[in-house]
């Protein structure tokens, strides 16, 4: 989603205004009680748009000087948000720190909209024209104490924000799944397995909505539609494949799936072709369960072996959900929707702003990033971005290393679970 700062000095107004947007049900704060000294960012939504509000009050340097603190203020507010909204006191005119915050924003290529604040009177309207000299465009007077025009300033927030990136997986209809894995691992043993041997594989083709070369398969009560199954299932064409085809067609099915089934033969050390087929689900953002086939095979010993190449093969896919199947003697067959409908509930889930801040603000206190540079980056806020898969972004004064981040999602998925789901963290840094 995209995300707003709100910038202005001291006493303009600006955490009023910003309660009111979110009071005024123009806004859903998801608001855990408790720690809110940190917490700088906001859910909030308008005319069926959703958008973090960012107060940037929380950012104030206090040693540089008024005009330099507020200047950084929407320095930072600019390389962080995707809009600004500069607030200024109408009852006091434009001074030489909005200026200053102005011409900051001027050279910014972000929108940047103008709230007159503390317009409680109608007459006090004509007033506001004065605030054009800023040269952020028309001003907006509102009121933050009662409310006054700030539906007027929201319409025009939400036509200048842009539109948020379009996520995967959207389309409706049963969800779908690809099952994969490398020759004779037994996906067509399986599939046949849980369609019964064909007898609820439902309408393979019928009408003209369903691809016919997808299976809707019921499954614990729920139709999954199973993508590209032609080649599972006629294997003779499949076979007479090169390998290189059969990975393109692997990497379409993938792209085509929301979540994926990846077969794999446990009764066998887990090879290189296995471990590509795991690279591609990992890159695809898609949900995944793990499914150990073969498993009426696999004796004491080789269930040893086994979890050691896992520990080493999955460093990527801990994450995956595990099922241990055999499709020949239907061994917990039965556990494969439950498992999807985990990972795909993690894949659709989104974690509301308030409680993702708090969340960072208590482990960057415990753990704070590591120094680069001689410099601490500080890590402003965070939002979820996107879902399908969960993608956090942070808001950060510097680069933060891998581990760190590997540590954050970590902290992350302890707290908020996510089985079954990758999670991507992404960091936006100031310039
Ligand atoms: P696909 O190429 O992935 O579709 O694999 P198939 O479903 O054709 O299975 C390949 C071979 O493995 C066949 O001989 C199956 O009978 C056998 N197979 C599949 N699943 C199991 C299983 O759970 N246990 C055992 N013992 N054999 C299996």
């Amino acid at each position: 989603q995209p995300v707003l700062a709100v910038v202005g000095r001291p006493n303009v107004g600006k955490s009023t205004l910003v309660n009111r947007i979110l009071r005024r049900r123009a806004a859903v704060v998801q608001d855990t009680p408790g720690v809110t000294r940190d917490r700088v960012a906001y859910d909030a939504e308008w005319a069926g748009r959703r958008f973090a509000l960012v107060d940037t009050g929380g950012w104030e340097p206090n040693s540089s000087g008024l005009r330099a603190a507020v200047s950084a203020q929407a320095e930072m507010a600019m390389s962080t948000a995707d809009a600004v909204l500069l607030v200024v006191d109408a009852t006091v005119g434009a001074t030489e720190t909005d200026e200053a915050a102005a011409r900051v924003l001027r050279r910014s290529k972000r929108p940047v909209l103008l709230a007159a604040n503390k317009v409680d009177d109608e007459r006090l309207v004509a007033d506001t024209a004065a605030l054009w000299s800023l040269g952020l465009g028309e001003p907006y007077p509102v009121s933050a104490l009662h409310g006054r025009n700030s539906g007027d300033l929201l319409d025009a927030v939400v036509r200048t924000l842009p539109d948020s990136p379009g996520e995967a997986g959207t389309v409706a209809g049963p969800r779908r799944v690809a099952l994969i894995g490398k020759p004779n691992v037994g996906k067509s043993s399986l599939l046949n397995k849980i369609a019964g041997e064909d007898r609820s594989v439902v309408h393979e083709s019928a009408g003209t909505t369903v691809d016919p070369v997808d299976s809707l398969v019921e499954l614990d009560g729920q139709t999954w539609r199973f993508v590209d199954t032609a080649g599972i299932r006629r294997r003779v064409q499949l076979a007479s494949g090169t390998e290189y085809y059969a990975s393109l067609r692997t990497k379409a099915a993938i792209e085509s799936s929301e979540v994926v089934i990846v077969l794999v033969d446990a009764s066998e050390p887990l090879s290189e072709q296995d471990l590509r087929v795991l690279t591609m689900v990992v890159e695809s953002g898609r949900a995944c369960v793990l499914v150990l086939n073969k498993w009426d095979l696999v004796d004491h010993e080789r269930r040893y072996e086994l979890e050691r190449e896992l520990d080493r093969g999955l460093v990527r896919i801990r994450w995956a959900e595990r099922v241990n199947v055999s499709a020949r003697t239907g061994r917990a067959v039965r556990k494969l929707a439950p498992a999807m409908r985990t990972a795909l509930e993690s894949w659709d889930k989104r974690i509301p702003t308030g409680q993702l801040n708090s969340w960072l603000s208590e482990v960057i206190a415990a753990t704070p990033p590591p120094v680069r540079g001689g410099k601490q980056p500080k890590v402003l806020f965070a939002t979820q971005a996107r879902v399908r898969p969960p993608t956090v972004v942070l808001f950060s004064t510097g680069f933060l290393e891998a581990g760190y981040r590997r540590f954050l999602e970590r902290r992350l998925r302890e707290r908020f679970g996510f089985p079954g789901s990758p999670v991507r963290i992404n960091v936006r840094v100031r310039q």
